[in-house]
């Protein structure tokens, strides 16, 4: 059986208005195709004896166009319900004893360990189900830590297993860490009944778009960003879409972005799109990993170990690509020549034996785009200026040092440069210097690359071009200016660049171009022609427009 897809609506009062809002949300599940909803009932009831609040529960289970589960949370589970448990059994059981029940009720396993006069009344909520009616109301017995994993998780689980009404459990917790997700998946593969084991935060996406594939019972996704019901819980849009959840299965291979930050990367919309539309069964997900080196050597260590995870490979970005070269040195994997001389990698893959190997595509990215614009393969002759001394900067140095430019950098932080330059394995007789933009007013060169994030929507200066508009007016009309800058796609430095009638490349073309080298590293095949580049349009005006 594959994992349904349920999605928590909260209606916040008894209001009329507010529960038919709810149950029209619920329609939009439907519509958007899910299989479940969850009643957050919480926010109903306002002590015990509240009837509107009863009749409102009462309507949303009768008239749910899903099936669906009826959860009335405590606080110190994450809930908003303000009476004490006794009131709120009491709720249960006249909702699971009423004539159209819920499918489901969810009771935390601390409500029902506290009191065993509670346990009976739940227990016979659903055992009157299976003796007087044709659809049984099930328990799903919860367990939520909201602080990260609890110490005594496999003491808990064990004692929620113990428990014979406990239909379906639940264990959430908040993941710290990308490895959290393979505890939850180890908890999968032990389980003895239907179980749900999701890691709240963003570290803990994993869990929940893996679900079908380590056969959790159910995932949650939300209906928009702002009616999540736990931290991290992508919306169904997300789910069903970016990244296929109803095509996932037991043998999907997985791949991630590993980087910090990482959630608003865009591989994992291109790539998904392109592993649909040839029909190879992977996801690619985004997997924050903290930023010193020991987290990211253990995560990518863990998650090549783990056998079931599938795990085949990355896009790795800002601030471990330095990191997977040194990973890859110490475990003995293959490095491109190119790759080793600029000291960072953005990819990791499989070679057809099965070794791994790691690859810096930015750099044949940027040397395809330029030896296009240029209409011819070689640089040589041509003065390139780059802006920048981090990782695209470094992979733009080694490319066009290698088509044979004369290359000069220009950064704020001259020790940085200094130090990249004195890094770099250049090829013989080719030289790259430090340079001022005072420099490239007085000797203007032919190419300018921004490899700064100067002008990106999220970056920190969104507005402003990398270079003055002095600068620009002393380039010639001949010069090309690249910026590797691709959110959004006409930043300030090509707005300029343009009313100067200057030549351009966008970064967009070369995000697409490392994108496409990595995909067909992965998959074996490219993907479709010109589905990268409506994709990545159609994202970037969802996201900036
Ligand atoms: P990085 O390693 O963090 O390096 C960033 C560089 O930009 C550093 O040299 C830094 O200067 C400089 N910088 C940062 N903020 C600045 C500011 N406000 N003013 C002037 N300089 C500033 O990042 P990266 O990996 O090289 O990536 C840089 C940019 O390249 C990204 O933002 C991205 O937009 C672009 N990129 C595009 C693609 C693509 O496929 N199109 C691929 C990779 C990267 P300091 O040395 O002084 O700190």
């Amino acid at each position: 059986m594959t994992s349904l897809l349920a999605v928590p609506i909260t209606p916040e009062s008894s209001d009329p208005d507010e529960v038919n809002r709810a149950l029209d949300d619920a329609g939009t599940a439907r519509s958007l195709g899910a299989d479940l909803v969850e009643w957050r009932l919480d926010s109903l009831f306002h002590g015990a004896g509240d009837d509107a609040g009863e009749a409102a529960a009462l309507r949303l289970i009768a008239e749910s166009p899903l099936p669906c589960i009826a959860t009335i949370r405590s606080p110190q589970e994450g809930g908003h319900y303000d009476g004490d448990d006794d009131a709120r059994i009491a709720l249960y059981e006249r909702l699971g004893t009423a004539d159209t029940p819920p499918r489901y009720i969810d009771v935390e396993w601390s409500t029902l360990s506290r009191s065993a006069n509670l346990a009976q009344k739940v227990r016979l909520v659903v055992e009157h189900d299976s003796q007087h009616r044709d659809v049984a109301t099930s328990l799903i017995c919860s367990a939520h830590d909201f602080a990260g994993r609890p110490a005594d998780l496999l003491r808990r689980l064990e004692a929620m297993r113990a428990e014979p009404a406990a239909k379906i459990i639940k264990i959430a917790f908040a993941a710290r860490t990308i490895r959290d997700n393979l505890e939850f998946f180890d908890l999968l593969a032990a389980r003895d009944r239907p179980t749900i084991a999701l890691g709240m935060g963003e570290a803990g996406l994993l869990s929940r778009v893996l679900a079908p594939k380590f056969g959790a019972f159910l995932t949650f996704a939300a209906l928009n960003p702002q009616s999540t019901s736990a931290p991290g819980q992508p919306t169904v849009e997300e789910m069903l879409n970016r990244y296929r959840f109803r095509a996932i299965n037991r043998a999907t291979k997985v791949l991630g972005v590993l980087g910090w930050p990482v959630s608003h990367s865009l591989s994992p919309d291109l790539h998904n799109a392109g592993f649909d539309a040839i029909g190879f069964d992977a996801v690619d997900l985004p997997m924050p990993i903290a930023p010193e080196w020991e987290a990211f050597k253990a995560t990518v260590g863990e998650l090549i170990a783990h056998e079931p995870l599938d795990f085949i490979g990355a896009s790795v970005t800002i601030p471990h690509k330095g990191h997977l070269v040194r990973f890859a040195r110490e475990n003995h994997w293959d490095i491109d020549e190119a790759t080793a001389r600029i000291g960072a990698a953005n990819t990791l893959a499989q070679g057809p034996d099965g070794a791994w190997m790691v690859r810096n595509t930015d750099a044949l990215a940027i040397a395809q785009c330029l030896t296009e614009a240029q209409g011819r393969q070689s640089l040589a002759g041509e003065s390139v200026a780059i802006l920048g001394a981090g990782g695209a900067a470094r992979a733009a140095a080694v490319a066009c040092a290698d088509l044979g430019a004369e290359v000069r950098i220009v950064n704020r932080t001259i020790d940085k440069a200094e130090a990249m330059i004195a890094e770099l394995s250049l090829p013989q007789g080719i030289h790259v210097h430090l340079s001022t933009e005072e420099d490239l007013r007085s000797a203007p060169p032919g190419v300018v690359i921004n490899c700064t994030p100067v002008g990106m929507s999220t970056g920190p200066a969104p507005n402003d071009a990398p270079l003055a508009d002095a600068t620009l007016d002393a380039l010639s009309v001949n010069t090309l200016v690249f910026d590797t800058v691709y959110a959004p796609i006409q930043t300030p430095l090509i707005r300029s660049a343009e009313a100067r009638s200057l030549r351009t490349i966008t970064g967009d073309s070369m995000f697409i171009r490392q994108a496409q080298v990595q995909f067909g590293m992965w998959a074996g095949q490219p993907a479709p022609a010109g589905l990268f580049e409506r994709v990545l349009t159609e994202r970037l005006a969802g996201s900036i427009g």
